[in-house]
């Protein structure tokens, strides 16, 4: 078979390695975790944590009213116990029944305001997990398709290895020196098709000699402007 076709043959099949390569690169790239998800992750953690500080912090203000109940339960027993007969001594436990039982509300209005802030935060947290469990569907599913690109392009690249090796074999190890130093120098275009009596790759009209030398596809021939090889088909 004519030299030309060979090398324009080989080259075809080093575009579809170089493609097959690019794209596992940026196949390999997505695997892993994603920004969205660890996101997510962080999101649920942190509402968690928020979640359990404000428990933690609701023991102490159940305390803080228990305290005041049972205190002014005692203040009250004296008042009402019928012990102290001395009107200067009861009203002076009435004041401080008054000022307790005021404290004693605080107390459990602050208790109120705390438990509507952990069922906030509950929701908060049930939200954030929705979503985690949403972004990790998504990622699941994607990573899977990600996995089955990845096989496939690996046993496509086999494949083509393979391929080549064949086809390289064919080409005089001397022409292969060539062709691997034009592909390097050419951005992978070593060979390229010769239209109209042009060089394709640099687009000069090529002369008569050099066309017909291409065309007996016997020999490798140059263009005389980019050094490609000229593959007339
Ligand atoms: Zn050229």
């Amino acid at each position: 078979m004519a030299i030309a076709t060979d090398l324009y043959a080989l080259q075809e099949i080093d575009s579809a390695i170089d493609v097959a390569r690019a794209t596992l690169a940026v196949v390999e790239e997505q695997l892993g975790e994603t920004e969205e998800l660890t996101a997510a992750r962080t999101a649920v953690e942190e509402h968690r944590e928020a979640l359990r500080a404000l428990r933690e912090g609701g023991r102490d203000v159940e305390w803080q009213v228990d305290e005041a109940r049972s205190h002014l339960a005692a203040v009250e027993s004296k008042l009402y116990g019928g012990t102290v007969r001395n009107p200067k001594e009861l009203a002076g436990l009435n004041d401080d029944a008054n000022m307790l039982k005021g404290q004693f509300r605080r107390r459990e209005d602050e208790l109120l305001n705390h438990m509507v802030k952990v069922e906030e935060q509950e929701t908060a947290l049930r939200q954030a997990e929705a979503v985690l469990k949403e972004v990790e569907g998504r990622w699941r599913g994607e990573q899977a398709d990600l996995l089955g690109q990845k096989d496939r392009l690996e046993s496509e690249l086999a494949e083509l290895e393979t391929t080549r090796r064949v086809q390289a074999g064919q080409i005089d190890g001397r022409v292969m020196g060539l062709y691997d130093v034009l592909r390097d120098r050419r951005q992978g275009k070593a060979v390229v098709k010769v239209e109209r009596g042009m060089c394709q790759g640099c687009r000069i009209s090529l002369p008569m000699s050099v066309l017909q030398k291409a065309r007996s596809g016997f020999d490798v021939v140059q263009c005389v402007s980019c050094e490609r090889i000229l593959y007339v088909s």
